[in-house]
Parts: C-alpha cells; structure tokens; sequence
C-alpha cells in the first residue's frame, strides 16, 4: 500500500484529516485548547492571525483536532451509526441530521473563522450529517441531562404526587432516571468526584436570632441553638418535627439568611465544632472540564448536574406558605446523606453556600439520636452578643462586614 493511501485510510478511520496550518494560542477561546496548542508549538508564524515572533508559538492544527473530534463524537454521532431509524418512505432519516458546522458551533467551539472553516472541512470531508447522541445512541441522552431530567422529575413528583412511597413507583418514566434511582444516582456522583471533606475540630461557626431590644430570653445555648424536635418548624433541609442545626461559616452570612431589611436587632451566637466533622460538601465544587478534555467528560456533566442541583437548594423560596411544598425535594435528599448514605459512618452535616450572601458559606448539622440526650453533639455553644442595624448603611456593614471571632 502506498504512502498516500495509508494516510488517507488513517484519516478515514479516525474522521478528519488536518490541514497542514499552524494555530497559535489566540486563535482559540478555549483554555483546554489553548494549552494544546502551547504544548505543541513548533512554528515561529501562525497561519490564521498571522502573527509572528523570534520563538516558536504556533502548532501544527492536527495537535487540537483529536480534543475536537472527542467532544464532537461525544455528543454527536453519524445518524447511521446511531441507531436513527431511515424512513424510505419519507426518504431520510427520523431525525433531520445537521452539519459539521452547526454541530460545532453547537459545542461550542469558539476560535479564528478561518480557522473553523479550516476544521469544519476536515471532518465533513469524512461526514457531514449528525445526530445529538447520547453514549452514542440517538435516542439516549447525555449523563448530565439524564441527571437534570431526573431531578426534575424527582422534585415534581415527591412535591405533588406521592411522598413517602416514591420508591415504589417505577413506572411512567420513560428515559428520565425514576424517584427511587435518584438518590443511589446522586450518591455515586458525590462518591465519584470525591465531595465528602472534613472540618477540623474547634472550627468557629455561627447562628443569628432575630432578637428585639425589648426581649428578655437570655442568650445561652438553649435558645440560639437548634430548636427541640417538638418545635421545629419546616426548613430548606428539614422536615417539621425533626430538629436541624443551621449554621454559617461566617456572623455576616448567619445575620444576611435571617434578615429582610432594617431596622432590625439580631442575636448572634458563636458555637466550635467540638470534634472533626465528616460533611458532603456542596460549596468547592470542582471547575467543570473543558468540553474538549474528552478524557473527563464523564466529570464535567456530573459537575453540570451538580451545579444545577445545587442552585435548586440554595435558591431564595419565598415564605408565603408554598415553602412547605418548596421544601420537600430537598429535605428528602438531607435525610437520605444523613441516614441511608455511607450508614456506617454517617455525615454530620451539609455544607452549601448561602443564595443571599455572596459567597456565604451554610452549614446544616443533621441530628444524632444516639450520642444522649444532645442532639447535637458536633457543636459546643460558646458566647453571643447582640447586633442593631437601623438603615442600610448599618445593615450592609453588618451582613456585608466579615466579622470575625469576637
Ligand atoms: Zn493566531
């Protein structure tokens, strides 16, 4: 076989074949693609933008084009290929196919348009007609939107159909992940990206009480903790009758979850976790990859799931009674990491951030029923004092302020 022929079975078997150009870094948008481009740089000129330099700065474009074609494959695949039933009838494919340059830009891939030109003709020279796909079949969709359907799903049905026996159904789901696989499902994507930390002992943390000049209760442990069971109303993360400990990291985030506006009069109280704490934490999440690092594309929809999920528990709900209906989803998500994940050494609590505070960082502490009579055994309360805030200026000093240890 000649020379030739090998390379342009080569090309046929991998789907393109690169133009023989230089590309230097700033001819792409994309960080992953850039560093490829820096890694494999052996002309002083680029052939897009045509800039030149003393030093080589540009890589052949064959360097970034197995990154391209891995993230195109990844959500794309030939109708074919893909399963797309033909209707011979109709005399195409079930599903319109589009073409190389509209997948592309689907991505998206953001780059010199000559140079997007330059890639387009080097795969749809090998095809030009593509299917959405997910795991490579037309009809399957993508981790993430599996994920996000599922949770969707999930939210809607234990909120308005059916509560304390969701994981009975199993039926009407079509591709969307059922009520009962949900919770396994999050488990193995918390598992997978390693998101269980630890907070060191004697860690300061923080909770507010509205508290009213003219009040009198004293400000100990009994009334700036966690209310007793008997008490405790609905919250994001607990059910009514089941006492959880919210905490934040920071005064000024406890006071900015509590207050609407001033005038207003706050408790603070300043608790230290009183042993190394085990937590699933929602708030450093990983940076989602690159669309073109396809090796962990399999990561980045879990992160594009979690990131999603995560704003669904965080956001504002308004207290206009529906809270009680809002909160379902995410209480039944807290009692499954409080008690069914990792049973043997179980969570102590949730870390995510707060949705009032930029930056502000929540921590939930779930009950322990057996450590005695305290509930919660993970925190020792240790001092208070009082907060006032008459106008905004006072308040935005008071929230936005990062207060320290007093
Ligand atoms: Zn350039």
């Amino acid at each position: 076989m000649g020379g030739a022929k090998a390379a342009w079975m080569e090309a046929q078997e991998r789907g393109w074949d690169a133009p023989e150009k230089h590309v230097c870094p700033d001819c792409v948008s994309d960080p992953y693609l850039k560093a490829l481009i820096e890694g494999g740089v052996t002309s002083r000129t680029c052939d897009y933008c045509g800039e030149q330099a003393d030093t080589e700065i540009a890589a052949p474009v064959e360097e970034i084009m197995p990154a391209v074609m891995g993230a195109l494959t990844h959500y794309f695949a030939e109708p074919g290929g893909a399963g797309v039933p033909y209707e011979s009838a109709e005399g195409g494919y079930l599903v319109e196919p589009t073409d190389t340059a509209d997948a592309l830009m689907s991505l998206p891939l953001e780059c010199n348009d000559e140079l997007f030109d330059d890639i387009v003709s080097a795969i749809a020279h090998f095809n030009d007609g593509w299917v959405e796909a997910g795991q490579g079949h037309w009809a399957s969709e993508q981790k993430n939107q599996e994920l996000i359907g599922g949770w969707n799903r999930f939210s809607n049905h234990v909120k308005h159909r059916q509560r304390y026996f969701f994981t009975a159904t199993e039926r009407d789901f079509g591709q969307d992940i059922e009520p009962s696989r949900l919770m396994p499902e999050l488990a193995s994507v918390v598992s997978e990206l390693e998101l269980i930390e630890g907070m060191d002992a004697d860690t300061p943390l923080f909770r507010v009480r509205a508290r009213s000049p003219s009040n009198t209760w004293s400000m100990d442990a009994e009334n700036l903790g966690a209310p007793p069971s008997r008490r405790a109303a609905a919250g994001r993360m607990n059910p009514p009758g089941i006492s959880y400990l919210y905490l934040a990291l920071e005064p000024a985030t406890a006071a900015a979850e509590i207050v609407r506006g001033p005038p207003c009069s706050l408790a603070l109280a300043h608790f230290r976790t009183t042993r190394p704490l085990r937590l699933l934490n929602l708030i450093d999440l990983p940076a989602i990859p690159s669309i073109f690092d396809y090796e962990r594309l399999r990561e980045r929809e879990f992160l594009v799931f979690l990131a999603e999920f995560v704003q669904a528990i965080s956001r504002p709900v308004e207290k206009d009674g529906a809270e009680h209906i809002e909160y379902v989803p995410s209480q039944i998500v807290c009692e499954y990491f409080a008690s069914v994940f990792q049973p043997d050494s179980p969570l102590d609590g949730l870390l995510y951030p707060s949705a009032v505070s930029k930056g502000g960082r929540n921590l939930v502490l779930f009950p322990r029923f057996d450590e005695g009579d305290n509930q919660f055994p993970q925190v020792l309360f240790q001092d208070s004092w009082t907060a006032v805030a008459e106008d905004w200026t006072a308040l935005s000093k008071l929230i936005g302020s990062s207060r320290g240890v007093p």
